[in-house]
């Protein structure tokens, strides 16, 4: 084995968008010394992507908001499969959040009597996301990160060394997680991006905060970081993943020039009043409002309308139905012959407001299109479409330390799975990454305080990990890396994507088995100096690998909820909602493969399911559980 570059820290921190910086800043917080590490450039992650804002029921706008409000909108959002304990934490504590990020230098939106701002989303009941125009992300990180040199700032008085508590490793992949034989965790091994030297981080504790998956479906919003790469490595430590058949098609993606096709639109640009409309230009969400939602939002244009300007006595309008319900209803307009020429629907805010106020309230949006697809929004419709843009399911976690089963893992973030049960409500993922990227750091913190001994990795397990990585450069005339990724992503588009069927899903199996084969002699060419192929050739495992896991756990669910449509089992099905389905792997590198076993639900405590009524918790739970729950109002 070469010479290998070695680091020794408290906790290591995987990732370095809203979740990691969080955990980190926690981490460094509780006296532990904490290394941050990132495969992209420092600053460069899917948060600083974030456009509308970060949910939190601080009641700035609009009083009657309230964590309980928020909970239910969750849970109702999740269609009640989310870990109730998580959705508490969430709702609770992303107001403390919110407001400690603005102690760390955050500058919000504000309302005219100088509160945070905040705005109207998909499936939240009152104004609650706080904002920043439609560049949120930016904000979050850039605050993140300026209370990270703060409190190296701090360490360079105490110590004489800005880095002596807390560092950050950037253009950093991480591609094993180390063990020691007990199968505690141990460390990290990972490589260089710019030189493809090998390092290694001696650490007992890991937080992995490495974000989601959307690159492995050809239609995303996600960029080159998203290859489930924290999924992979949990699964092959011994964690398990939950929730991974509910994958988020966010109902708005552009559709038109095909090199942008996939980029987000904001939800923001239908939470301030742009509508949705079909090619015979009717305001078609009217048609898809789901029984379960028929009291909470208008059945007309009038009321819809009104509600902008008097929520409290109008009922939303349905183009702020949850995601997947938009997603659902523009794929099955377009599949009706009623789809804008490039194969979506048409969003308009340009009939809707002043251009001023969009270029205001848009800014990024107004920009995106002038320059990706020369239309100015303030005088046209924008085409839109569904995009791959977020997966609920991830590691499993205890939910108040963010603790997975493997000894010293933790997880936070997108990586992490539970907290938006079968679908994520716009802006509770910036809240989520900062609640649990707290938890998680504090948790992380405990573990290694609690340790009267650190975990070590035996010198061979370093030895097969730098085998592994090197595998690629082995033999030739293998598969080649970007074909393969190629065939990954139309496999889970066609066959695992918006609408599954059991006989697709089979065929996707089939399809990922052989890509497995395939990627096993992978070969790539070149040396180890930045060697995007190499990148890529390793990158295909993990989506491989949670690929797998996505398509075994959407056949087995045989009903339809939130990101998971089953055009064979269309209907919501009390009895699925009582179990979850949990996701390990065996073997190891490519050869590695899931295995989906079901387990119960952990039924939710009386005083929270006291907080809805009973007419609506009888739309999701099974007759027993209902008799056995008292304490509702009927
Ligand atoms: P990220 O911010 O993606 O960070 C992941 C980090 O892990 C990166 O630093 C990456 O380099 C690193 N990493 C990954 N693999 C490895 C590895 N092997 N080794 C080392 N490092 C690794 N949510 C909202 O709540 N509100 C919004 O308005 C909103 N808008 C969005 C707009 C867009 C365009 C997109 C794509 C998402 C949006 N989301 C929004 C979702 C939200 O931004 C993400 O879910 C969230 O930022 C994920 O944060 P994270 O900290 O988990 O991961």
């Amino acid at each position: 084995m070469s010479e290998l570059e070695r680091h020794a820290y408290d906790v290591l921190v995987i990732g370095a968008g809203g979740a990691g910086l969080r955990a980190a800043i926690e981490a460094r917080e509780h006296g532990m010394r904490t290394a941050v590490l990132c495969k992209s450039l420092f600053g460069k992650a899917h948060t600083v992507m974030a456009e509308g804002g970060i949910a939190a029921a601080m009641g700035n706008v609009n009083s009657h908001d309230s964590w309980q409000v928020h909970f239910r909108d969750t849970m109702r959002g999740g269609k009640f499969l989310n870990n109730w304990r998580m959705a508490e934490l969430h709702a609770k504590e992303a107001p403390d959040r919110v407001w400690e990020l603005e102690t760390y230098g955050a500058l919000f939106d504000r309302t005219a009597d100088g509160r945070i701002s905040q705005r109207n989303f998909g499936g939240h009941e009152y104004p609650r996301l706080a904002h920043v125009g439609d560049r949120t992300g930016l904000e979050l990180i850039r605050s993140l990160q300026q209370k990270i040199v703060s409190l190296q700032q701090e360490d360079q008085r105490e110590l004489g060394d800005y880095e002596a508590r807390l560092k950050v490793f950037a253009e950093c992949t991480v591609t094993e997680l180390l063990q020691d034989e007990d199968g505690r965790i141990a460390g990290a091994f990972g490589y260089w991006r710019e030189s493809g030297r090998f390092v290694s981080f001696e650490a007992p504790a890991v937080v992995l905060a490495t974000g989601g998956i959307g690159k492995s479906f050809k239609v995303t919003s996600n960029s080159w970081e998203y290859t489930g790469d924290g999924h992979a490595l949990a699964l092959r430590a011994g964690a398990a993943l939950v929730n991974m058949e509910f994958v988020q098609f966010h109902p708005t993606g552009m559709v038109w020039p095909p090199s942008v096709k996939g980029i987000l639109v904001t939800e923001s640009v239908r939470g301030d009043g742009g509508v949705l409309r079909n090619s015979e230009n009717k305001r078609f969400m009217f048609d898809y409002i789901p029984e379960v939602f028929k009291d909470k939002y208008a059945d007309n244009e009038t009321e819809a309308d009104k509600w902008y300007t008097d929520a409290d006595n109008n009922r939303r309008p349905p183009e702020l139905l949850p995601r997947d319900e938009v997603a659902r209803a523009i794929n099955s307009e377009v599949k009706a012959g009623r789809g804008s020429p490039h194969g979506g629907v048409f969003l308009d805010v340009s009939s809707r407001l002043p251009a001023e106020e969009i270029i205001r309230r848009l800014p990024s949006m107004h920009h995106q299109f002038k320059e990706l697809a020369d239309v100015d929004i303030t005088a046209q419709p924008m085409e839109v479409g569904p995009t791959c843009h977020y997966v609920m399911g991830g590691v499993e976690v205890e939910p108040d330390t963010a603790a997975s089963r493997v000894p010293g893992l933790f997880a936070a973030g997108e990586v992490s799975g539970g907290m938006h049960g079968s679908n994520r409500l716009g802006g509770n993922s910036l809240s989520d990454l900062l609640v649990f990227g707290r938890r998680a750091g504090a948790g992380a913190s405990a573990y290694v305080q609690g340790l009267t001994e650190r975990p070590a990795a035996a010198p061979e397990t370093l030895a097969r990990a730098e085998r592994s990585a090197l595998a690629p450069f082995d033999g030739e005339g293998g598969a080649n890396p970007y074909g393969l990724h190629m065939e990954l992503q139309q496999v889970m588009n066609d066959l695992v994507g918006i609408i599954r069927k059991s006989g697709e899903m089979a065929q996707a199996l089939e399809k990922l088995e052989a890509l497995k084969a395939k990627a096993a002699e992978v070969t790539v060419e070149g040396h180890r100096q930045f060697n995007p192929g190499w990148h890529l050739a390793l990158d295909l495992r993990n989506m491989l690998l949670v690929s797998e896991c996505v398509a075994k756990a959407a056949l087995l669910r045989t009903e339809s909820r939130g990101g998971h449509t089953r055009d064979d089992f269309p209907g919501m099905d009390a009895e699925w909602r009582r179990k979850l389905l949990v996701c390990t792997a065996s073997g190891d590198g490519v050869e590695a493969s899931a295995e989906v076993v079901e387990k119960p639900q952990v039924p939710m405590r009386p005083d929270l399911l006291d907080l809805f009524e009973y007419s609506e918790l009888e739309k999701y739970l099974t007759g027993q559980e209902l008799t056995g729950q008292s304490g509702a109002s009927r």
